[in-house]
């Protein structure tokens, strides 16, 4: 059995925690660590700490552990651990702002997949939707990943999968204002 010592725990680790739980609306203690959203995540078996995991070192002030795990940078955003839960928990917005509050402490346990989502919001902000091609073309310098995927790249272009002209949608101011309305939401 794994025994941890709470008498190290540090107030402001307990802040830290608590913040993260606010920002994602979510009250800590709601959770009995029933374990459904765990069983529930398609992708809980490459993540080193399931999503019932992650919310029980919240619980307990582990902010590092939080903090360090692969598992925030894995999350697929899907829903299905919130849909599941039978508290009503957002077990999701938990892992968005453990993913967060772990980018800003310079922890990035996955880094590429870090700089994957700034480079997709990035180019779905400019022109409303992702243009495969050059979102792997930004993704692979980006990451130092040079080659990856590129042996598909031909016969995509081929077969009319994937254009060399950007494609935008016609309202691109509201996919603007969308993007004010999310980053007022996260500074709030
Ligand atoms: S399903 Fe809800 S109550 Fe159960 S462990 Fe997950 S977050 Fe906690
Ligand atoms: S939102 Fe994330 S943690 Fe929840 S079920 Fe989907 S992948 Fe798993």
């Amino acid at each position: 059995m794994h025994t941890v010592n709470l008498s190290n725990v540090s107030p402001d680790a307990r802040a830290a925690c608590a913040e993260i739980a606010r920002k994602a609306d979510v009250n800590l203690r709601d959770c009995y660590q029933c374990g459904k959203c765990s069983a529930g995540c398609p992708m809980s078996e490459d993540m080193d700490l399931p999503p019932r995991q992650v919310i029980r070192k919240l619980q307990l002030g582990l902010l590092d552990e939080a903090l360090s795990a692969s598992s925030p940078w894995l999350c697929a955003q899907c829903q299905v651990c919130s849909v599941r839960c039978p508290q009503g928990i957002d077990i999701t917005g938990i892992m968005r702002e453990v993913r967060r509050a772990s980018k800003a402490a310079g922890k990035r346990s996955l880094p590429e997949s870090d700089v994957f989502e700034d480079l997709f919001l990035k180019k779905v902000k400019k022109k409303g939707r992702s243009n495969e091609q050059y979102l792997a073309a930004s993704y692979n310098m980006s990451s130092g990943h040079l080659m990856q995927d590129m042996g598909s790249a031909p016969k995509m272009l081929s077969k009319g999968l994937v254009g060399v002209k950007a494609q935008s949608v016609r309202d691109i101011d509201a996919v603007r204002k969308i993007f004010e309305k999310c980053e007022e939401g996260r500074d709030a």
